[in-house]
């Protein structure tokens, strides 16, 4: 025992059955601790068997109302609100636990991830700074993935609450490397000029917008055949900038388009970028953890040059909302961007106010949660090789969707598959209404939830294969629905006709 820990022992409150008036704990902890264990029950019982309920389905007025409650005053017992939560919330959640969700792109989550939350929880941490454990797992995952991007040890990581903060972050990251770290004082200058693709997810826009860029300073490069960059557009678009006194400061190329999957071509986008002295950012929100599959791995090569990278471990890697990361080439350059001397986040050289890493020196958030031990949990339960499988095997299932689609002659496939993004529709005279419509029917009969997205003009239906617990019956049991209603909306629109 050390003299602290001695002197402790001393001198601690020994009665522990001492409860403050102002304390919120439990009153009765054997009752509290048998509604503990009956809760996560619940939650295993709802992911072991989610398959017995339909994917999502509409919310009746009635459920709607409870939520449209006063301010409690009185306390109200837990096993009540257990109850409210089991026969109100749960029945009407999103339904991206189960395997028949297919629509924008969401992860599934694991029984890891939710267990980590709840020690997390516990635990209570802040993760904006201080000297403890938690921000040395938040950091491992950092080490993790300077290894998986092959970054060097130099690079810094954040986790944020997603992709869409993660592009801002690099937007900011990249506009301080070009101005200087007087921008941040006296604002923009004139003349910056950023490119991404039309491919692009709509938060780089936005990331523009919100770092007082504006919008009108991103250029949005067309995409060729594939959806990709083009890489001859985007060379001239930076030429003719130049040429106009603009001043050229960052491209984002993107590792998995949210519409079709498309991977830009990483590795040219690198040269350009370093030719042309420009941040080169890589937005891949979903398709970077492709990186964790040798298969997939080559295709996004490139990645590995990138100055940052914003991705979510809540998409492909299945680790529950939300766990965004941004990880950056130079971490020196990506402090100098955030970090704030104020008095009151003095740093110590001993003590709770020691450490010298802290998180809130990365980013604009300073209370964090510990997102971090979610992911931790997950990755370590499962192993690289295993959600390397994962991923491998949604992309197995999207071509093979593919094909399925391709021998239909009712459907019409509307992008090649590149990774596990399949987009289709069913072929008629008012198409994308009916396309529309059949959407509509598919998640309000439970069966499955596509999304739809306008592939080239056309109205698809797209099948985004993230979830882990998806199978070929999930989408077998959703193509013939979409056949079925299909065929049955385009009957009643034939009796609509006179
Ligand atoms: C999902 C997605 C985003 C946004 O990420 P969030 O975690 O939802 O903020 C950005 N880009 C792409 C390509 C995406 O798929």
């Amino acid at each position: 025992m050390s003299t602290a820990q001695r002197l402790h022992a001393l001198t601690k409150v020994s009665d522990d059955s001492f409860r403050a008036p102002s304390s919120l704990d439990p009153q009765n902890w054997p009752a509290l601790r048998a509604e503990a264990h009956a809760m996560l029950d619940d939650m295993l019982d709802y992911i072991q068997h989610i398959r017995a309920r339909p994917v999502w389905q509409p919310i009746p007025d009635s459920a709607r109302a409870h939520f449209r409650a006063k301010l409690p005053d009185a306390p109200q017992e837990l096993a009540t609100i257990h109850d409210e939560f089991m026969r109100f919330v749960l029945p009407y959640a999103t339904g991206n636990v189960h395997p028949g969700f297919m629509g924008w792109v969401h992860g599934g989550g694991t029984v890891e991830g939710m267990l980590a939350e709840m020690l997390a929880a516990g635990l209570n941490a802040n993760l904006g700074g201080r000297d403890h454990m938690p921000i040395e797992v938040e950091r491992q995952i950092t080490q993790w993935m300077r290894e998986l991007f092959d970054f060097p040890h130099q690079a810094s990581g954040l986790f944020v609450t997603g992709t869409s903060m993660a592009n801002l972050l690099a937007v900011l990251v990249a506009r301080h490397g070009t101005l200087g770290v007087k921008v941040r004082h006296e604002g923009v200058g004139h003349g910056l000029r950023g490119y991404t693709s039309a491919a692009a997810h709509r938060c780089i826009t936005q990331a523009f917008d919100l770092s007082g860029l504006g919008t009108d300073a991103l250029a949005i490069v067309p995409i060729d055949g594939n959806f990709r960059m083009d890489m001859g557009a985007l060379d001239e678009m930076i030429r003719r900038d130049r040429a106009a006194g603009l001043n050229p400061f960052m491209i984002t190329g993107t590792a998995g388009t949210v519409d079709t999957g498309a991977i830009d071509d990483l590795d040219a986008l690198a040269a350009l970028a370093g030719r042309e002295n420009l941040w080169f950012h890589v937005d891949g929100a979903f398709g970077a953890l492709g990186m964790l599959s040798k298969k997939i791995a080559p295709r996004l090569k490139g990645i590995e040059k990138a100055d940052s990278i914003a991705f979510d471990f809540h998409k492909w890697g299945q680790v529950p909302y939300d766990a965004g990361f941004f990880l950056v080439r130079d971490g020196e350059a990506h402090q100098d961007t955030f970090a704030n001397p104020a008095a009151y986040l003095r740093r110590e050289a001993r003590g709770l106010a020691g450490g010298e890493h802290w998180p809130c020196d990365f980013g604009p958030d300073l209370s964090r949660g510990f997102r971090a031990l979610k992911t931790w949990f997950t990755i370590k339960a499962h192993g690289r090789a295993r959600l390397a499988h994962m991923i491998e095997s949604r992309c197995a299932l999207a071509k093979a969707l593919e094909a399925r689609i391709l021998a239909e002659p009712r459907l019409e496939l509307l992008s090649r598959t590149e990774l596990n993004i399949v987009c289709f529709r069913f072929r008629a005279q008012d198409a994308d209404a009916l396309n529309a419509a059949i959407v509509g029917d598919l998640q309000e009969s439970g069966i499955a939830a596509p999304s739809t997205t306008i592939i080239r003009g056309k109205l698809a239906i797209r099948v985004a294969l993230v979830n882990h617990r998806t199978e070929m019956r999930d989408l077998e049991a959703m193509l013939k629905a979409v056949l079925e209603f299909g065929a049955r909306r385009r009957e009643q629109t034939l009796r609509a006709i006179p």
